[in-house]
């Protein structure tokens, strides 16, 4: 494949991406004039739990495609810091700025409430959501609610153990103090090895404990420390955009980065600084241990989770419909949902944008259609000169139910692809935190 596909491959993937949102809202500005009789005789209540990517793209989508809906955004954090480009900003590629966005712009340039809360119960008989700062009724319930660390794989219920994981060795793939922790260790490593981990299961953002591994490894070079990334992965190959992995790994990160596969965790030293893998032990100077995710807990308080083949708790939901099974009017979308989409904020927040239009439907008296998220990711993988492998993905179901790729286009040719396609990725990310907030 030549330059010019690669490039006409990349712009068809930004194009997608981009017009994703603002299409969505120009054919629903057309559509309010006409479904206005229908929906002004009575205003929707309409409750979303969780502002990350899917709970922002849904909030903002339901309000517009019924403008008369009374729309409530909770949510814990009193402001918002995307995960997505964290690894940029662990190595001093984005400040802190860039990935930080307000709330409150997000809702008064939207039109709906946000409150600063958390949601701690459901009474589904009386439609009530129970939060910190009180009850909520509603007619139709999101949890956009994202993810939880699942420990269980590595400490077998051994609660001493996971605090002192999550508490010495954050995994930060949630946003939060995590991450400050992990730049500071990164910041402040002398020499020796660094380990980090690739999890089983279908965890979240497939592609970035290997972008993270590469980009350390980046820093660590440049800044001349004498260190090595040993990334464990539990799984038995690169989990995506393996060529162009496989080939930095291989290539240009050969003395940096040891990558191991099948390289589950059995046990845990940490006063001796020791993990052992079924075939290895391998002494750490510091770490940073991602374990597997699940859906949170607050989900299986209230009985919407089951077990997949991908994880153990993942949230019970119509794969068609995203309406939590027995429920009505609860749905649960974003990386709590049981499909094996990539567990991804592009895949989030599309599904934001696809459910709103559902919900819209079902106000309309319409019968919803299942449409696919979509899914971009970039990965850079070193700094001078700056490089980058990217992948877009939809998805179908076959007639059995299961999940098929659809339209799956990957660019890996990082030596040679010479498109300054890093730059792609932060345009990707100014502009999906503009459809977010803006
Ligand atoms: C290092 C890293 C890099 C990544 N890179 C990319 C990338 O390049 N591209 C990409 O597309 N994706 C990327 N991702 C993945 C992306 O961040 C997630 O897939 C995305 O955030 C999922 O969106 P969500 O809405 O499902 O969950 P979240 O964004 O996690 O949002 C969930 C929200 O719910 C809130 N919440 C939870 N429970 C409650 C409650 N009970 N009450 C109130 N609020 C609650 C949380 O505070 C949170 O704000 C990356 C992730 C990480 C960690």
């Amino acid at each position: 494949m030549n330059r010019r596909d690669m490039l006409k491959k990349s712009a068809k993937m930004m194009l997608v991406t981009s017009a994703l949102a603002q299409a969505n809202i120009i054919k629903l500005d057309k559509k309010k004039a006409t479904n206005a009789s229908a929906t002004e005789k009575k205003a929707p209540k309409i409750v979303v739990v969780g502002g990350g990517w899917s709970g922002l793209g849904f909030a903002k989508h339901i309000k517009s495609f019924v403008p008369n809906s009374e729309v409530t955004l909770v949510e814990r954090r009193d402001y918002f810091v995307s995960c997505p480009m964290s690894n940029e900003w662990l190595v001093n590629l984005v400040d802190l700025d860039f990935l930080t966005h307000s709330y409150i712009d997000a809702s008064v340039n939207n039109n709906y409430t946000y409150i600063q809360a958390e949601a701690v119960d459901v009474d589904k008989k009386r439609n009530i959501l129970k939060t910190t700062k009180g009850d909520l009724e509603y007619d139709y319930l999101v949890f956009s609610v994202g993810i939880e660390y699942d420990y269980e794989v590595w400490t077998h219920g051994d609660k001493k153990l996971e605090n002192r994981l999550s508490r010495e060795y954050p995994a930060a793939f949630i946003h939060g103090s995590e991450h400050i922790t992990l730049k500071e260790k990164i910041k402040n490593f002398k020499s020796g090895n660094f380990v980090m981990t690739v999890p089983s299961g279908n965890y979240r953002c497939l592609a970035a404990p290997y972008e993270r591994a590469c980009l350390v490894a980046d820093y660590f070079i440049k800044n001349k420390i004498d260190a090595k990334v040993i990334l464990l992965d539990a799984n038995n190959k690169i989990q995506i955009k393996a060529d162009g992995f496989e080939s930095v790994f291989n290539g240009i990160y050969k003395n940096h980065i040891e990558y191991m596969v099948n390289a589950q965790i059995t046990n845990f030293d940490l006063d001796k600084k020791i993990v052992s893998t079924e075939f290895d032990d391998i002494h750490f100077e510091d770490a940073s241990f991602y374990p597997n995710v699940k859906a949170p807990y607050l989900l299986e308080k209230l009985k919407m989770t089951k077990k997949t083949s991908f994880n153990r708790v993942e949230a019970d939901i119509n794969q068609y419909t995203y309406k939590v099974k027995k429920m009505d009017n609860i749905y649960v979308c974003g990386d709590a949902r049981p499909m094996g989409f990539s567990k991804s904020g592009n895949t989030a927040f599309s599904e934001g944008v696809n459910l709103a239009r559902m919900v819209a439907d079902e106000i309309e008296g319409k019968k919803p259609k299942w449409v696919s998220p979509v899914t971009t990711c970039f990965s850079i993988l070193r700094t001078k000169p700056e490089r980058c492998i990217s992948l877009y993905t939809e998805y179908e179901y076959d007639k059995n139910g299961g999940m098929l790729f659809k339209n799956h286009l990957t660019n890996e040719a990082w030596k040679t692809n010479g498109l300054g396609d890093e730059k792609v990725a932060y345009e990707w990310a100014t502009g999906m935190y503009a459809s977010m907030f803006t």
